[in-house]
């Protein structure tokens, strides 16, 4: 177990690379939807109790009935790890691969989500700010019983000593922070696979950096599927709580498939802007492009296709202005070609200029 959570960062890298040589012998046989088949949902979840803040809060009951679907629908719940590896590697993937996580570290995990998760046999991983903890703050989980979790085999990630945004803060004050708390992980709980989820789901392309740098998966709270072209420094995650703890919702997001899409135009999520144009590269994969849709807080967008020099199309998404706070997302989806299932990519945006 120790050997295997050492080696996953640096397993991870040699396998990117190799990755690479494939793609390549790949574009080179045209067998690019092979790999665009190639998906999973991660989920984020922080409380499962009747008596936390609603917005970061579902039902027992509502969990239950998110992990009752996934068990007789035919889901594969994974260690996140494991998906990681496995789009890393060029593997198979099940057809429905899922991975639940949990932010934060609360009690509740502990007393109503883990017997649950138990009972049902599904793996899970809990990411972890350890300020709370080390001062054994109300309402978190001890260390002795996230050693319980992972005696159970439960995978602990970091995020961050404080919960502090990484927007904001130096680069060496975002290095400390990850380090400091993935030492308090290890020193309580022995070594961990690097797994960083960002506070607030916040990050910059200078935090983004410091992760690849440290050798840490990163992982973000925006909405989406993941593939084997996804960034690992900002893996997306459905947050299904509060508004999204409905179980028809809940549904179609844990259906949904990876694009093979980023971001091309701006170059970074932060902006000051409240109605930022986005150009969108999508890749081949089993939707018609004529059916892509984009949507800003629920209303459609324009979009305008443009040709690249390489070949392949983007998507040039516009909106209108409208009050923003400090983070928000543009979605677009696409219905699969055969499949009663959606691709779904969503590209966040963060202004720091905003209060928390
Ligand atoms: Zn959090």
């Amino acid at each position: 177990m120790e050997h295997k959570a050492n080696q996953l960062a640096p397993r991870i890298k040699r396998k990117t690379l190799q990755m690479r040589s494939l793609c390549f012998l790949c574009a080179l046989l045209i067998c690019v939807n092979a790999k665009g088949d190639q998906s999973a949902v991660v989920s984020v979840y922080h409380h499962v109790s009747n008596s936390t803040p609603p917005s970061t809060s579902l039902s027992p009951e509502a969990f239950r009935a998110h992990l009752s679907f996934l068990a007789e629908n035919d889901f594969t719940v994974l260690p996140v790890t494991e998906i990681i590896s496995e789009l890393n590697r060029g593997g198979e993937l099940p057809s429905k691969s899922v991975a639940i996580t949990f932010d934060d570290g609360y009690e509740s995990i502990y007393s109503t989500a883990f017997p649950l998760l138990r009972e049902f046999g599904f793996p899970f991983s809990v990411f972890v700010s350890t300020g709370p903890i080390d001062r054994q703050q109300a309402g978190y989980m001890t260390w002795e019983q996230l050693s319980m979790l992972r005696d159970a085999g439960v995978i602990i990630g970091n995020h961050g000593t404080e919960h502090r945004s990484m927007l904001g803060q130096s680069r060496d004050q975002a290095r400390a922070d990850i380090l400091d708390a993935q030492s308090r992980i290890t020193a309580e709980l022995g070594p961990q696979p690097h797994l960083f989820a960002y506070p607030y789901g916040e990050y910059s392309n200078e935090s983004k950096e410091i992760i690849a740098e440290l050798g840490f998966i990163g992982f973000a709270q925006t909405s989406g599927a993941i593939g084997p072209t996804t960034d690992q420094t900002a893996l997306p995650r459905f947050p299904l709580a509060g508004l999204y703890a409905g179980l028809e919702g809940a549904a179609l997001k844990y259906s949904t498939l990876a694009f093979d899409a980023e971001m091309t135009v701006p170059e970074s999520a932060e902006t000051r802007l409240s109605a930022p144009t986005a150009t969108i590269r999508f890749g081949a994969g089993a939707y018609s492009r004529a059916r892509l849709s984009c949507f800003d807080e629920g209303e459609p967008m324009t979009i305008a296709w443009e040709n690249t020099d390489e070949g392949s199309e983007q998507a040039v998404i516009t909106t209108t202005h409208r009050e923003r706070g400090r983070r928000w997302n543009y979605v677009c989806t696409a219905p699969h070609r055969d499949q009663d299932r959606y691709f779904w990519f969503s590209q966040p945006w963060f202004d720091s200029s905003k209060s928390l």
